[in-house]
């Protein structure tokens, strides 16, 4: 039988291989993220991510607002995929994790504009939201590397991980920036609908920093990036201090207070906080204050404070072509 390469993440073509065809399978049956939606995305169906088997990116660029060990001086070379499957209601990224925004790409057309973008010699390669998409983002990282590319690949997500994907995650992967969004599982089912979030974002960290470390070379002013390990974030949000405590209680206690933080204050509510009613303003400056405080009485050791508090500048911009168009500063 003659096969034909799809456009869309069909049959493997030359570039594809056989390990492509083997990586796919992983979408039948999709169990992907703790949902474990049992779904076909192949077939085209969704489960709660959003996405079929056709990965969709929201944007492929140079990215200058991460932590400056990430984005250093050069850029973080940023891959934004669509959908998510910890679908909080207050993304941040949220036109493209909960509102469709995005295009479809095939396996060839992603390696080629990631192919591009490291090429502008960018610190690494960031992959955001990768967890459902994770059979296309192991498939590229091998291609990249097969292409002599020797440039850290980073995990940036959500911290809510199948353990299917963190086990093979941990064997390409140089950098995870895993979030550690909730400590107080009633939150965590409010805002994501999974009241498990904190053990199992532990579960995964445990996991990450078991096999990779904490990140390092640590120069927090990005004079030289991170090659290797693991940077926890977590976005403090109004009315809830007590589970931002909470989880710094819980880093401290099972990492110690070497254990590499960004405490992020540019919470935005998005229109769904405004349907909702809930989460529905901008962080109080006391109310980080009141975080920061706690960070210092932990004694963590290599911390990252957002200096501009709430600085609208940290939010994407995904109707641009460029959602973080330039760096502020590169004194
Ligand atoms: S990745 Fe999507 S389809 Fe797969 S289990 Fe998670 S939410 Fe469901």
């Amino acid at each position: 039988m003659r096969r034909i390469a799809s456009k869309s993440g069909g049959g493997p073509g030359p570039e594809l291989g056989h390990a492509w065809t083997r990586y796919r399978d992983q979408y039948r049956d999709c169990r992907l993220c703790p949902r474990a939606c049992g779904v076909d995305r192949i077939a085209g169906r969704r489960g709660v991510c959003g996405e079929t088997a056709v990965c969709r990116i929201g944007a492929v660029c140079p990215h200058f607002g991460e932590e400056p060990s990430i984005s250093g001086r050069c850029g973080s070379g940023t891959v934004f995929l669509a959908g998510c499957s910890t679908r909080c209601f207050f993304c941040q990224n949220y036109r493209i994790s909960r509102e469709g925004q995005g295009r479809s790409v095939s396996p060839e057309e992603l390696l080629a504009a990631v192919e591009e973008l490291v090429r502008k010699s960018v610190h690494n390669l960031n992959l955001v939201t990768p967890d459902h998409f994770w059979p296309h983002m192991k498939w590229l990282c091998e291609r990249i590397r097969a292409r002599g590319f020797s440039l850290p690949f980073v995990f940036n997500c959500s911290g809510y991980m199948a353990e299917c994907v963190v086990r093979q995650a941990v064997e390409i992967i140089d950098i995870f920036l895993p979030d550690v969004k909730f400590m107080d599982p009633v939150l965590a089912a409010r805002c994501m609908g999974d009241s498990r979030y904190p053990e199992l974002a532990l579960a995964a960290l445990r996991r990450m920093v078991g096999a990779v470390g904490f990140l390092r070379p640590w120069r927090p002013d990005g004079r030289r990036t991170g090659r290797r390990g693991v940077l926890v974030r977590h976005l403090v949000l109004p009315d809830h201090v007590d589970n931002s405590l909470l989880v710094l209680r819980r880093l401290h206690e099972e990492f110690g207070p070497g254990l590499p933080l960004s405490v992020m204050s540019q919470y935005h509510p998005t229109p769904e906080c405004r349907r909702r009613g809930l989460l529905n303003r901008r962080l109080a400056a006391s109310e980080y204050e009141r975080v920061v405080a706690e960070v210092e009485e932990l004694g963590f050791e290599k911390v990252y404070i957002q200096p501009d508090f709430g600085d609208p500048d940290y939010r994407p911009d995904f109707d641009a072509s460029d959602p973080f168009p330039a760096p502020r500063s590169t004194s």
